[in-house]
Protein backbone atom coordinates (compact mmCIF):
# COMPACT_ATOMS: atom_id res chain seq x y z
CA UNK A 1 0.00 0.00 0.00
CA UNK A 2 1.20 3.43 -0.36
CA UNK A 3 0.60 6.14 2.44
CA UNK A 4 0.79 9.58 1.19
CA UNK A 5 1.25 11.76 4.20
CA UNK A 6 0.17 15.98 4.81
CA UNK A 7 2.11 18.27 3.57
CA UNK A 8 4.58 19.92 5.91
CA UNK A 9 4.41 16.71 8.49
CA UNK A 10 7.93 17.07 10.49
CA UNK A 11 10.38 14.29 10.64
CA UNK A 12 9.09 13.21 14.25
CA UNK A 13 5.57 12.61 13.52
CA UNK A 14 7.11 10.36 10.39
CA UNK A 15 8.78 8.46 12.62
CA UNK A 16 6.06 7.69 14.75
CA UNK A 17 3.96 6.14 11.35
CA UNK A 18 6.78 4.25 10.42
CA UNK A 19 6.75 3.00 14.15
CA UNK A 20 2.94 2.26 13.99
CA UNK A 21 3.75 0.27 10.99
CA UNK A 22 6.36 -1.40 12.40
CA UNK A 23 3.68 -2.43 14.63
CA UNK A 24 1.32 -3.93 12.89
CA UNK A 25 3.78 -6.23 11.43
CA UNK A 26 4.58 -4.73 8.12
CA UNK A 27 7.84 -2.84 6.28
CA UNK A 28 7.40 0.73 5.58
CA UNK A 29 9.98 2.34 3.00
CA UNK A 30 9.60 5.90 2.99
CA UNK A 31 10.28 8.52 -0.18
CA UNK A 32 10.42 12.10 0.22
CA UNK A 33 9.12 13.71 -2.84
CA UNK A 34 9.72 17.51 -3.78
CA UNK A 35 6.16 17.97 -2.98
CA UNK A 36 5.01 15.08 -0.74
CA UNK A 37 6.34 12.58 1.26
CA UNK A 38 5.17 8.97 0.95
CA UNK A 39 5.18 5.81 2.44
CA UNK A 40 5.39 2.05 0.84
CA UNK A 41 4.49 -0.35 2.88
CA UNK A 42 4.91 -4.13 2.46
CA UNK A 43 3.81 -7.04 4.18
CA UNK A 44 1.60 -9.85 4.36
CA UNK A 45 -2.09 -8.81 4.45
CA UNK A 46 -0.94 -5.62 4.74
CA UNK A 47 -4.84 -4.56 3.34
CA UNK A 48 -6.18 -5.40 6.33
CA UNK A 49 -4.30 -2.73 8.29
CA UNK A 50 -6.11 -0.03 5.46
CA UNK A 51 -8.42 1.59 8.47
CA UNK A 52 -5.67 1.55 11.19
CA UNK A 53 -3.37 2.98 8.87
CA UNK A 54 -5.84 5.56 7.65
CA UNK A 55 -6.23 6.38 11.22
CA UNK A 56 -2.84 7.79 11.96
CA UNK A 57 -1.78 11.28 12.49
CA UNK A 58 -0.46 13.09 9.32
CA UNK A 59 -1.79 10.30 6.84
CA UNK A 60 -3.66 11.58 4.10
CA UNK A 61 -4.21 8.62 2.07
CA UNK A 62 -3.90 4.93 2.08
CA UNK A 63 -4.20 3.36 -1.99
CA UNK A 64 -3.74 -0.14 -2.03
CA UNK A 65 -0.78 -1.02 -5.18
CA UNK A 66 -2.84 -3.25 -7.12
CA UNK A 67 -0.40 -4.37 -9.44
CA UNK A 68 1.29 -7.67 -9.19
CA UNK A 69 4.54 -5.99 -8.52
CA UNK A 70 4.79 -3.52 -6.01
CA UNK A 71 8.34 -1.97 -4.58
CA UNK A 72 9.59 -1.98 -8.24
CA UNK A 73 6.83 0.06 -8.86
CA UNK A 74 6.35 3.85 -10.17
CA UNK A 75 3.53 4.07 -7.49
CA UNK A 76 5.93 3.30 -4.64
CA UNK A 77 8.59 5.14 -5.85
CA UNK A 78 7.82 8.72 -7.71
CA UNK A 79 11.02 9.99 -8.35
CA UNK A 80 14.09 8.04 -10.52
CA UNK A 81 16.67 5.33 -8.60
CA UNK A 82 19.88 6.16 -9.59
CA UNK A 83 22.18 3.47 -8.78
CA UNK A 84 25.67 4.40 -7.98
CA UNK A 85 28.04 1.86 -9.51
CA UNK A 86 31.63 2.60 -7.52
CA UNK A 87 31.10 6.45 -9.08
CA UNK A 88 28.97 6.11 -12.25
CA UNK A 89 25.17 7.00 -12.02
CA UNK A 90 22.89 5.02 -13.60
CA UNK A 91 19.61 6.16 -13.84
CA UNK A 92 20.91 9.79 -13.68
CA UNK A 93 21.20 12.58 -16.26
CA UNK A 94 24.20 10.74 -18.28
CA UNK A 95 23.99 7.97 -20.64
CA UNK A 96 26.21 4.94 -19.20
CA UNK A 97 27.75 2.75 -21.93
CA UNK A 98 28.47 -0.75 -21.71
CA UNK A 99 31.24 -1.68 -23.72
CA UNK A 100 33.35 -5.36 -23.85
CA UNK A 101 33.73 -8.47 -25.43
CA UNK A 102 30.68 -11.09 -25.33
CA UNK A 103 32.73 -13.74 -23.49
CA UNK A 104 36.70 -13.05 -22.22
CA UNK A 105 38.86 -15.13 -24.31
CA UNK A 106 42.89 -14.25 -23.90
CA UNK A 107 44.22 -11.88 -21.64
CA UNK A 108 45.67 -9.82 -23.71
CA UNK A 109 42.44 -8.99 -25.61
CA UNK A 110 40.81 -8.45 -23.09
CA UNK A 111 43.00 -5.50 -21.74
CA UNK A 112 43.43 -4.31 -25.44
CA UNK A 113 39.30 -4.17 -25.46
CA UNK A 114 39.24 -2.38 -22.20
CA UNK A 115 42.09 -0.13 -23.11
CA UNK A 116 40.29 0.78 -26.03
CA UNK A 117 36.50 1.02 -25.12
CA UNK A 118 37.87 3.16 -22.45
CA UNK A 119 40.20 5.77 -24.26
CA UNK A 120 36.59 6.08 -26.73
CA UNK A 121 34.50 6.76 -22.76
CA UNK A 122 32.91 3.83 -22.01
CA UNK A 123 32.00 3.88 -18.53
CA UNK A 124 31.66 0.29 -17.52
CA UNK A 125 33.53 -2.87 -18.69
CA UNK A 126 31.73 -5.95 -20.12
CA UNK A 127 32.82 -9.81 -20.48
CA UNK A 128 31.39 -13.00 -20.44
CA UNK A 129 32.88 -15.46 -17.75
CA UNK A 130 30.19 -18.39 -17.42
CA UNK A 131 28.29 -18.26 -20.64
CA UNK A 132 25.13 -19.29 -21.26
CA UNK A 133 25.13 -21.36 -24.84
CA UNK A 134 22.62 -22.88 -26.84
CA UNK A 135 24.80 -25.49 -27.85
CA UNK A 136 26.46 -28.43 -24.81
CA UNK A 137 28.89 -28.08 -27.37
CA UNK A 138 29.76 -24.80 -27.44
CA UNK A 139 32.29 -22.27 -25.80
CA UNK A 140 31.49 -22.22 -21.93
CA UNK A 141 33.16 -19.58 -20.56
CA UNK A 142 36.68 -19.09 -18.95
CA UNK A 143 35.30 -19.11 -15.58
CA UNK A 144 37.28 -17.81 -12.30
CA UNK A 145 40.09 -17.09 -14.88
CA UNK A 146 38.27 -14.99 -16.85
CA UNK A 147 36.83 -13.31 -13.66
CA UNK A 148 40.56 -12.66 -12.78
CA UNK A 149 41.32 -11.80 -15.95
CA UNK A 150 38.34 -8.88 -15.62
CA UNK A 151 39.66 -7.85 -12.13
CA UNK A 152 42.95 -6.91 -13.67
CA UNK A 153 41.08 -5.09 -16.47
CA UNK A 154 39.00 -3.22 -14.12
CA UNK A 155 42.45 -2.21 -12.24
CA UNK A 156 44.19 -0.90 -15.74
CA UNK A 157 41.59 0.90 -16.65
CA UNK A 158 39.77 1.93 -13.55
CA UNK A 159 36.51 0.98 -15.12
CA UNK A 160 33.41 -1.21 -13.47
CA UNK A 161 32.98 -4.73 -14.27
CA UNK A 162 29.47 -6.27 -15.43
CA UNK A 163 29.17 -10.38 -15.94
CA UNK A 164 27.00 -13.12 -15.68
CA UNK A 165 25.96 -15.29 -13.37
CA UNK A 166 24.54 -17.77 -14.25
CA UNK A 167 23.45 -20.39 -11.31
CA UNK A 168 23.15 -19.62 -7.59
CA UNK A 169 26.34 -21.68 -6.78
CA UNK A 170 28.37 -19.08 -8.45
CA UNK A 171 26.78 -16.36 -7.01
CA UNK A 172 29.55 -16.10 -4.57
CA UNK A 173 32.66 -15.71 -6.69
CA UNK A 174 31.03 -13.73 -9.34
CA UNK A 175 30.47 -11.61 -6.36
CA UNK A 176 34.17 -11.08 -5.42
CA UNK A 177 35.35 -10.14 -8.65
CA UNK A 178 32.53 -8.25 -10.21
CA UNK A 179 31.06 -4.92 -9.75
CA UNK A 180 27.40 -5.59 -10.97
CA UNK A 181 25.60 -9.03 -11.38
CA UNK A 182 24.45 -10.09 -14.79
CA UNK A 183 20.98 -11.86 -14.98
CA UNK A 184 20.83 -13.47 -18.54
CA UNK A 185 17.66 -13.41 -20.75
CA UNK A 186 18.18 -17.24 -20.81
CA UNK A 187 18.05 -17.10 -16.36
CA UNK A 188 14.91 -14.15 -16.63
CA UNK A 189 13.08 -16.29 -14.61
CA UNK A 190 15.44 -18.58 -12.60
CA UNK A 191 13.29 -17.21 -9.30
CA UNK A 192 15.99 -19.21 -6.71
CA UNK A 193 18.44 -16.65 -8.69
CA UNK A 194 16.72 -14.10 -8.42
CA UNK A 195 16.80 -14.55 -4.98
CA UNK A 196 19.90 -15.16 -4.19
CA UNK A 197 21.28 -11.90 -6.00
CA UNK A 198 18.48 -10.25 -4.50
CA UNK A 199 20.61 -10.91 -1.01
CA UNK A 200 23.99 -9.98 -1.93
CA UNK A 201 25.45 -6.40 -1.97
CA UNK A 202 25.65 -5.75 -5.78
CA UNK A 203 24.31 -3.95 -8.00
CA UNK A 204 21.77 -6.07 -10.52
CA UNK A 205 21.26 -6.33 -14.20
CA UNK A 206 18.68 -8.30 -15.22
CA UNK A 207 17.89 -8.98 -18.51
CA UNK A 208 14.59 -9.38 -20.12
CA UNK A 209 14.12 -13.36 -20.84
CA UNK A 210 13.18 -13.33 -24.90
CA UNK A 211 9.92 -14.58 -24.65
CA UNK A 212 8.78 -12.47 -21.20
CA UNK A 213 6.61 -10.07 -21.33
CA UNK A 214 7.38 -6.60 -19.39
CA UNK A 215 4.49 -7.43 -16.66
CA UNK A 216 6.61 -10.72 -16.20
CA UNK A 217 9.95 -9.16 -16.13
CA UNK A 218 8.59 -6.47 -13.72
CA UNK A 219 7.99 -9.00 -11.85
CA UNK A 220 11.23 -10.59 -11.90
CA UNK A 221 12.85 -7.84 -10.76
CA UNK A 222 10.47 -7.80 -7.59
CA UNK A 223 12.05 -10.94 -6.75
CA UNK A 224 15.28 -9.59 -6.66
CA UNK A 225 13.99 -6.26 -4.52
CA UNK A 226 11.95 -8.35 -2.03
CA UNK A 227 15.05 -9.71 -0.94
CA UNK A 228 16.36 -6.56 -0.13
CA UNK A 229 18.47 -5.62 -2.51
CA UNK A 230 17.25 -2.10 -4.37
CA UNK A 231 19.85 -1.56 -6.61
CA UNK A 232 18.32 -3.28 -9.88
CA UNK A 233 18.17 -1.99 -13.37
CA UNK A 234 16.48 -3.67 -16.60
CA UNK A 235 18.17 -4.36 -20.19
CA UNK A 236 16.16 -4.90 -22.80
CA UNK A 237 17.79 -6.83 -25.23
CA UNK A 238 15.23 -8.15 -27.56
CA UNK A 239 12.49 -10.56 -27.80
CA UNK A 240 11.57 -13.76 -29.80
CA UNK A 241 8.97 -13.11 -32.75
CA UNK A 242 8.34 -14.38 -35.71
CA UNK A 243 10.75 -12.05 -37.60
CA UNK A 244 13.87 -13.78 -38.81
CA UNK A 245 16.00 -11.19 -40.65
CA UNK A 246 17.66 -10.23 -37.06
CA UNK A 247 18.59 -12.50 -34.60
CA UNK A 248 15.72 -11.22 -31.95
CA UNK A 249 13.48 -7.89 -32.07
CA UNK A 250 14.35 -4.83 -30.05
CA UNK A 251 11.62 -3.89 -28.26
CA UNK A 252 11.84 -0.26 -28.34
CA UNK A 253 8.31 0.34 -26.96
CA UNK A 254 9.89 -1.41 -23.56
CA UNK A 255 12.10 1.62 -22.76
CA UNK A 256 9.01 4.20 -21.63
CA UNK A 257 6.36 1.44 -20.61
CA UNK A 258 8.99 0.55 -18.54
CA UNK A 259 10.14 4.67 -17.55
CA UNK A 260 6.30 4.77 -16.64
CA UNK A 261 5.86 1.97 -15.07
CA UNK A 262 8.79 1.78 -12.86
CA UNK A 263 11.39 3.82 -10.99
CA UNK A 264 13.98 1.65 -11.86
CA UNK A 265 16.35 2.58 -14.71
CA UNK A 266 16.49 0.63 -18.02
CA UNK A 267 19.39 0.16 -20.25
CA UNK A 268 19.40 -1.03 -23.98
CA UNK A 269 21.79 -4.18 -25.39
CA UNK A 270 21.51 -3.71 -29.02
CA UNK A 271 24.25 -6.36 -29.88
CA UNK A 272 21.97 -9.52 -28.97
CA UNK A 273 18.85 -7.81 -29.50
CA UNK A 274 19.86 -7.21 -33.24
CA UNK A 275 22.92 -9.22 -33.85
CA UNK A 276 23.42 -7.99 -37.00
CA UNK A 277 27.09 -5.82 -36.54
CA UNK A 278 25.96 -3.14 -39.33
CA UNK A 279 22.55 -2.19 -37.85
CA UNK A 280 23.34 -2.12 -34.02
CA UNK A 281 24.38 1.54 -34.42
CA UNK A 282 21.29 2.35 -35.61
CA UNK A 283 19.43 0.68 -32.79
CA UNK A 284 21.88 1.57 -30.32
CA UNK A 285 20.79 5.48 -31.19
CA UNK A 286 16.86 4.81 -31.25
CA UNK A 287 17.32 3.16 -27.36
CA UNK A 288 18.91 6.36 -26.56
CA UNK A 289 16.18 8.50 -28.24
CA UNK A 290 13.56 6.50 -26.33
CA UNK A 291 14.80 7.65 -23.38
CA UNK A 292 17.23 4.66 -21.66
CA UNK A 293 19.30 5.37 -19.49
CA UNK A 294 22.18 3.34 -20.86
CA UNK A 295 23.48 1.32 -23.98
CA UNK A 296 25.75 -1.89 -24.15
CA UNK A 297 27.84 -3.15 -26.97
CA UNK A 298 29.77 -5.80 -27.76
CA UNK A 299 33.16 -4.74 -28.73
CA UNK A 300 36.34 -6.79 -29.99
CA UNK A 301 39.78 -5.98 -30.90
CA UNK A 302 40.15 -9.67 -33.13
CA UNK A 303 36.62 -10.53 -34.25
CA UNK A 304 37.68 -13.53 -35.63
CA UNK A 305 39.35 -14.91 -32.89
CA UNK A 306 36.25 -14.21 -30.42
CA UNK A 307 35.19 -17.76 -28.48
CA UNK A 308 31.55 -16.41 -28.62
CA UNK A 309 29.12 -13.62 -31.09
CA UNK A 310 32.36 -12.75 -33.04
CA UNK A 311 30.49 -11.37 -36.25
CA UNK A 312 28.52 -9.02 -34.48
CA UNK A 313 31.32 -7.46 -32.36
CA UNK A 314 31.74 -3.88 -33.29
CA UNK A 315 35.83 -3.49 -33.68
CA UNK A 316 36.99 -0.76 -31.46
CA UNK A 317 37.21 2.18 -34.28
CA UNK A 318 33.39 1.22 -35.07
CA UNK A 319 32.73 1.59 -31.04
CA UNK A 320 34.50 4.89 -31.09
CA UNK A 321 32.73 6.21 -34.08
CA UNK A 322 29.24 5.10 -32.78
CA UNK A 323 30.43 6.94 -28.98
CA UNK A 324 30.38 10.33 -31.40
CA UNK A 325 26.97 9.69 -32.75
CA UNK A 326 25.83 8.89 -29.31
CA UNK A 327 26.69 12.12 -27.75
CA UNK A 328 25.15 13.95 -30.56
CA UNK A 329 21.74 11.93 -29.98
CA UNK A 330 22.23 12.46 -25.87
CA UNK A 331 22.50 15.73 -25.92
CA UNK A 332 19.58 16.01 -28.41
CA UNK A 333 17.14 14.39 -25.83
CA UNK A 334 18.46 16.22 -23.24
CA UNK A 335 20.96 14.26 -21.92
CA UNK A 336 25.55 13.96 -22.16
CA UNK A 337 27.48 10.35 -21.87
C1 LIG B 1 25.27 -11.53 -22.76
O1 LIG B 1 24.98 -10.32 -22.66
O2 LIG B 1 26.40 -11.95 -22.57
C2 LIG B 1 24.21 -12.49 -23.13
C3 LIG B 1 24.44 -13.80 -23.13
O3 LIG B 1 23.03 -11.94 -23.45
P1 LIG B 1 21.53 -12.52 -23.31
O4 LIG B 1 21.43 -13.15 -21.96
O5 LIG B 1 20.70 -11.29 -23.47
O6 LIG B 1 21.34 -13.49 -24.43
MN1 LIG C 1 27.08 -12.14 -26.77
Amino acid sequence: MIITLKSGINKKQVDNITKSIKKFGLTPHVSHGAVKTIIGVIGANEHKHKQQLESLEGVETVTPILKPYKMVSREFKKDNTVIDIKGVKLGGQQVVVFAGPCSVDTRENLMTCAREVKKSGAHILRGGAFKPRTSPYAFQGHGETALKYLAEARKLTGLPVVTEVMDTRQVEIVCKYADILQIGARNGQNFDLLREVGQSKKPVMLKRGMANTIEEWLMSAEYIVAKGNRNVFFCERGIRTFETATRFTMDINAIPTIKHLSHLPVIIDPSHGVGVRDYIGSIALAGIAAGADGVMVEVHPKPTEALSDGPQALLPVMFDSLMNEMRKVALAVGRTI
